[in-house]
């Protein structure tokens, strides 16, 4: 029996591979994910895309771009068809390619909701960057986007698939380190004038929703608990025109309902290699840098057992090729992703939080 990609498409959202044949299953679980990459700049052009090159599970088989000249570049090198390539405004024709499955959205940040939804209404599947958006009502509207037109919906939290990150969790849960008391964060850089990241309109804010996010999202997977309280404070140091919009540094605490206890720092203003540190009873471990997209290094000392120092010696663009194809797994095999929508969500309302908490809001 063989199938077309789209009666696949639609058993899989009826929920029916379970009754394909043994020879249908291994025909589908051979599929190859078309994405259609939809913002053609740093992140999508240095690091996903190039990581498609390398993976079996998915490629790049559309461009979504404002600029023709860059996307019929991009296309040459990536073997798209310049019928396959779209401008922001005729996005909709994607509904029509059978070639594209899924869509990359690397857009600023307050355009996700937009691109998603579309994309959600073409009948394709998202990757979306982080900030999954800009406000919490865009999140929830992606969400139910998606759940509506039956497309998977996920954000692109690398260092959930990644193996350094998962070991520190892994020894955290298996109890090395002891009860976790608290945890250490910090992520910023120095930034450029005149990026669109100081825009609060399309950013949404400052480094917390750009950077700080890693830290935020960190704590929630080190702890596997949810925040009961927080508490922000934010400020200004260079009026030099950067930060007339958006906070140039942020401080926060947290508290979890095991009682454990959360401090993070990010900023625009320094460069602040992204890094954590949990301090247990048993030990403590320390991962330095821990967001970066290689070199990831991880040291870890606890009671009773050999010390750890764990380099990473992973290449970029690797962690983007296992997110591509964590969705393209999610896809074919009809499974949520690990990162949903719900993740984003969650990590929105919570920078809400503090913002609100100190006053920028
Ligand atoms: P970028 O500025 O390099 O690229 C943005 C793209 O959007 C460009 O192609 C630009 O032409 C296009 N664009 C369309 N409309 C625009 C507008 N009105 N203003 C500005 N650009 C517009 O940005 P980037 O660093 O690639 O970031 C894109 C997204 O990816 C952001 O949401 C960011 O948070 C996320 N990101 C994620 C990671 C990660 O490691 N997961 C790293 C960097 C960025």
């Amino acid at each position: 029996m063989n199938f077309t990609r789209r009666e696949f498409g639609g058993l899989a959202a009826a929920g029916m591979l379970s009754r394909l044949t043994p020879a249908a299953e291994a025909q589908q679980e051979g599929r190859v994910i078309g994405y259609g990459i939809v913002g053609l700049g740093r992140i999508s052009m240095q690091h996903f895309m190039p990581s498609l090159k390398m993976s079996k599970r998915a490629r790049v088989t559309a461009l979504v771009s404002g600029h023709r000249e860059k996307a019929e570049k991009m296309a040459a090198e990536y073997g798209v068809p310049g019928n396959s390539i779209y401008s922001y405004a005729d996005y909709e024709r994607i509904a029509d390619n059978q070639n594209v499955d899924a869509v990359y959205i690397a857009l600023p940040n307050s355009m996700h909701a937009e691109y998603t939804i579309r994309a959600a209404k073409a009948g394709k599947h998202v990757l979306c960057e982080k900030p999954m958006a800009t406000t919490v009502a865009d999140s929830r509207n992606m969400i139910e986007a998606c759940r509506s037109a039956g497309k998977k919906l996920m954000i692109a939290y690398r260092c959930q698939y990644e193996p350094t990150n998962l070991h520190a969790i892994q020894l955290i849960r298996d109890g090395k380190l002891g009860k976790i008391q608290a945890i250490e964060s910090a992520h910023g850089f120095n930034i450029q004038p005149k990026e669109w990241r100081l825009d609060r309109k399309l950013a949404g804010g400052g480094p917390l929703m750009d950077v700080g996010v890693y830290s935020l999202n960190a704590c929630r997977y080190l702890t596997g608990e949810e925040p009961n309280s927080m508490k922000a404070v934010a400020s200004v140091i260079d009026h030099d025109g950067r930060f007339e919009e958006v906070e140039e540094n942020l401080a926060w605490s947290m508290t979890f309902p095991s009682g454990i206890v959360a401090s993070c720092n990010t900023t625009y203003g320094a460069n602040m290699p992204g890094f954590y540190r949990v301090h247990g009873s048993k030990g403590m471990l320390h991962v330095e840098p821990a967001f970066a997209y290689e070199g990831l290094h991880l040291s870890a000392q606890m009671q009773g057992e050999p010390p750890i120092d764990e380099p990473n010696p992973e290449h970029d663009p690797i962690q983007f090729q296992r997110e591509a194809e964590h969705l393209a797994d999610c896809i074919v095999h009809n499974r949520q992703p690990k990162t949903a929508g719900e993740e984003g969500l969650r990590d929105m309302q919570l920078m809400m939080s503090l913002y609100e908490s100190c006053g920028r809001i």
